[in-house]
C-alpha cells in the first residue's frame, strides 16, 4: 500500500505552477447545443472536422472508463504511447539531474525520450530468464531516479515479468512505477491496472496499436492516479489526440467481440508458429511469449535475416539487443502469411 504519497513532491518544481494553455475549447464544449461559436478561429462551414476536437476526449474515456473498471479521471490518452512515455518524462524529470531506470532488452523509446529531454538512463539488465533482476535494481535506485520503466510483456522478449518484482519495486520505490502493457491483450497474467487504487506511484500504459489493430490511428492510453494525471493534462498539447483518432476509436471499442475473435486466431496461429519453428534445425531456442510475436535464437541472425528478406519477409533482427544475441523477432501474422513464412521456414532447414 502507498497511499499517501504526495505527487506534486515527485513533479519538476517548475511545472507545478505552469499556467497551461487556455484553449478555446477548453472553456466551451462544441457538445453544448444551440450556441454559436465565434471563438476558436475555425473555418465554420461543417466539414465533420471544421472544429478542433475535445482536448479532453470526454466521450472516448468514458467508454474506456467503462471498460476497464476505472474512473475517466484516472485516463490521459495520447498521441500514442509514445508521447505518453514523453510526458511522464517531462513531467518528473529535472533535465542533467534526474534519471530513468530501464530494464533492457527493452522497447527502444523509454531510452530515446530520455536522451531527447537530457535525462540520463540507468540500465539493469534482464536476467538469463529475461526477469528483473531485483537486487540489483533497487540498488541502482538513488534520490535522482524519478522513473522506472517496465514493459510487461516484454518487446522484444515477449515474457511477462514477474508479479512479486514488479510489487516489490511498487513498494520500494518513492518514484513513478510505469508498467508498459502494450501487449497485455495477448498475456495470460492479468494487468496491473487492479493495483491503481493501492499504489499511488504505479502508472499503466496500454495501446490502440497491437491487438486493437489501429497503429496508424495513433492513440496510447496512461492510466494513473487522478493527481498524476491532472499535472499530465496541464502539460500536454491542447489537441494532442485528433478527431479521426477519437471517432476510429469510439468505433472500434463497439467491436470488442471482433477483436477478441482476432486475438483467439493469434494465440492459435502463435502455437503453430512456435511448433513450426522448434522443428528447423537452425533455429536454436524459441522463447515463451505472452505478446503476439516469438523471439527466436537461431544459429546466425544476420544469415536467417536476408534468407528471409529473399523471400519477401521482414522481421525484426534483434541481435544487437542485449540477451538477444543471434535472436529475430517474428510477429504473429495472418493464417496465409504464417503459412506463407512456415513454408519458407521448411525450404531452409539447413
Ligand atoms: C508497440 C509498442 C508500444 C506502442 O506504442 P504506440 O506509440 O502506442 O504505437 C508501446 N510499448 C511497447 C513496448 C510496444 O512494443
Amino acid at each position: 500500500m502507498k497511499d499517501n504519497l504526495d505527487i506534486s513532491k515527485l513533479i519538476r518544481p517548475e511545472l507545478l505552477n505552469l499556467k497551461p494553455y487556455a484553449s478555446a475549447r477548453d472553456e466551451f464544449s462544441t457538445s453544448s447545443e444551440n450556441m454559436t461559436f465565434l471563438d476558436a478561429n475555425e473555418n465554420p462551414f461543417d466539414s465533420d472536422l471544421n472544429r478542433y476536437p475535445d482536448p479532453y476526449q470526454t466521450k472516448l474515456k468514458s467508454k474506456i472508463a467503462q471498460l476497464k473498471n476505472l474512473n475517466p479521471q484516472q485516463i490521459l490518452l495520447g498521441n500514442g504511447s509514445d508521447e505518453v512515455i514523453d510526458l511522464l518524462v517531462r513531467l518528473f524529470c529535472q533535465p542533467y539531474q534526474d534519471e530513468v531506470l530501464i530494464f533492457p532488452p527493452t522497447y527502444g523509446m523509454y531510452q530515446v525520450v530520455a536522451e531527447l529531454n537530457t535525462v540520463n538512463i540507468k540500465t539493469v539488465n534482464l536476467d538469463s530468464e529475461f526477469q528483473i533482476d531485483i537486487s540489483r535494481a533497487i540498488h541502482e535506485i538513488s534520490d535522482k531516479t524519478k522513473l522506472i520503466f517496465v514493459c510487461s510483456p516484454n518487446n522484444p522478449t515477449g515474457n511477462c515479468m514477474n508479479l512479486e518484482d514488479i510489487l516489490k519495486l511498487l513498494n520500494e520505490f518513492q518514484g513513478i512505477v510505469v508498467i508498459d502493457e502494450a501487449y497485455q491483450d495477448f498475456s495470460d497474467q492479468k494487468s496491473s491496472l487492479k493495483y491503481l487504487k493501492d499504489f499511488k506511484n504505479l502508472v499503466v500504459m496500454q495501446t490502440f496499436s497491437k491487438a486493437y489493430g489501429l497503429a496508424g490511428a495513433r492513440l496510447g492510453m496512461c492510466f494513473a492516479n487522478p493527481d498524476i494525471i491532472k499535472y499530465l493534462n496541464r502539460i500536454k498539447p491542447p489537441y494532442n489526440v485528433n478527431q479521426l483518432t477519437q471517432d476510429v476509436a469510439l468505433k472500434q471499442l463497439k467491436n470488442t467481440e471482433e477483436v477478441q475473435q482476432q486475438i483467439n486466431i493469434l494465440q492459435e496461429e502463435k502455437l503453430k508458429l512456435k511448433a513450426a519453428l522448434e522443428n528447423v534445425d537452425w533455429a536454436e531456442k524459441v522463447y515463451p511469449s505472452d505478446a503476439n510475436f516469438l523471439l527466436v535464437k537461431v544459429d546466425d541472425a544476420n544469415k536467417r535475416y536476408n534468407i528471409l528478406l529473399d523471400h519477401n519477409i521482414v522481421v525484426r533482427n534483434r541481435h544487437n539487443q542485449p540477451g538477444c544475441h543471434n535472436c529475430l523477432r517474428i510477429t504473429v501474422g495472418t493464417p496465409t502469411e504464417n503459412a506463407q513464412l512456415i513454408k519458407i521456414l521448411n525450404q531452409f532447414k539447413l
